[in-house]
């Protein structure tokens, strides 16, 4: 249980640092999701660093530029989920539905 320990202890040092103190984890059926900051709908969720485990998940979070979890001004043009990375205009899921 060390490494749970470091990678939450990570986590939280990172929060406080970038984020004001806010990380978000989340488990699912298949997989843990980590987002710093708080998720604002679903395109957040589905962007979040995604592992099989809690540390993979988190290791992953870490590794990952904070300005990625930033992106929140940035929206789909078709359905307004908010985008990762922020360059695109559509979300993954809009663009396949268009290409059709
Ligand atoms: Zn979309």
């Amino acid at each position: 249980m060390i490494e749970y320990d470091e990678y939450m202890t990570n986590l939280e040092r990172v929060a406080n640092e970038h984020f004001g103190g806010h990380v978000t984890i989340m488990k699912f059926t298949t997989n843990w999701r980590v987002w710093f900051g708080t998720p604002s709908d679903r395109g957040d969720i589905q962007a979040a660093p995604v592992g099989k485990t809690f540390q993979a998940a988190a290791e992953k979070a870490l590794a990952t530029d904070p300005a990625y979890f930033r992106t929140g001004s940035s929206r789909c043009e078709f359905c307004g989920v908010t985008l990762h990375p922020a360059d695109n205009y559509a979300c993954d899921q809009c663009r396949k539905s268009l290409l059709k």
